[in-house]
């Protein structure tokens, strides 16, 4: 009889840490379905909502855990989802994928074919869990007294935290994003947290731009999973740039 694999084994850069302070990181998927296809075209379902939807179908086991649900999923850090989207992506529809780029130089379009199965992933091992990630800003925000914010302690966000933004994103994408952040951030300066809660997008917009690009940027490159960024070169003017690789795009046929 001829074997054919319907369970297919990934591991998580970051993994689920259970009650107990077990980390699983062995997942087992199986493709995506007619029954995913459909989330992808209900519109009631955006970003992280639309992902903890599509993985419940097809993370058929996790670990050692008895079973695993929307719950477990929406605790998974992004990084750990969007890794888990590649993997679905590539078990379905393949390791090819076309992507366009805008070249920065002469903004021509730049349309390639991506081998997803050369995307680099990192991945902790053991008992390692993510750390805090303290960032310094340079102009930092001032409070109504005068007084100066600039520590800033963040943690990676999770599934639930952008589930929590995803009715946002298509109407406010830059709310979104905040909202997002703020998420993310445990301690601004010596602000007490019911400020952080009650003015915490205001603070943010307060902030100089500057400032706001290095909050985004200091989840980059600390942190395991998959690296999104792609060597582009345009075939017009021959600039050689850094193209990313959009999640949101996985699953566009054609
Ligand atoms: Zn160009």
């Amino acid at each position: 009889m001829e074997f054919h694999q319907s369970e297919f084994e990934v591991r998580l850069p970051i993994g689920y840490r259970d009650e107990s302070g077990k980390i699983h990181r062995r997942a087992f998927l199986r493709k995506m379905r007619g029954h995913e296809e459909a989330l992808l075209y209900d519109t009631s379902l955006q970003g992280g909502r639309l992902v903890t939807e599509l993985l419940t179908g097809c993370m058929v086991r996790l670990g050692d855990l008895a079973h695993v649900d929307a719950q477990i999923l929406s605790e998974l850090y992004s990084v750990d989802r969007n890794y888990l989207l590649l993997e679905l992506r590539r078990l379905t529809l393949g390791d090819r994928m076309p992507a366009t780029y805008y070249c920065p130089g002469c903004r021509a379009p730049v349309a390639l074919t991506e081998d997803l199965a050369t995307l680099a992933v990192g991945r902790f091992e053991g008992d390692r869990v993510p750390e805090d990630i303290h960032l310094e800003l340079e102009d930092g925000y001032v409070d109504r007294q005068g007084r100066r914010h600039t520590a800033v302690i963040l943690t990676l966000p999770r599934g639930k935290d952008e589930e929590f933004v995803a009715p946002l994103a298509t109407r406010d994408p830059l709310k979104a994003q905040d909202a997002l952040m703020l998420r993310c951030i445990k301690k601004f300066g010596d602000l007490p947290h019911s400020a952080l809660e009650a003015y915490g997008v205001k603070i943010l917009r307060e902030l100089t731009m500057g400032d706001r690009l290095r909050l985004q940027e200091s989840f980059n490159g600390r942190t395991p999973g998959v690296d999104f960024v792609r060597q582009v070169q345009c075939p017009s003017c021959g600039v050689q740039f850094e193209g990313m690789l959009d999640v949101s795009h996985f699953f566009v046929c054609g």
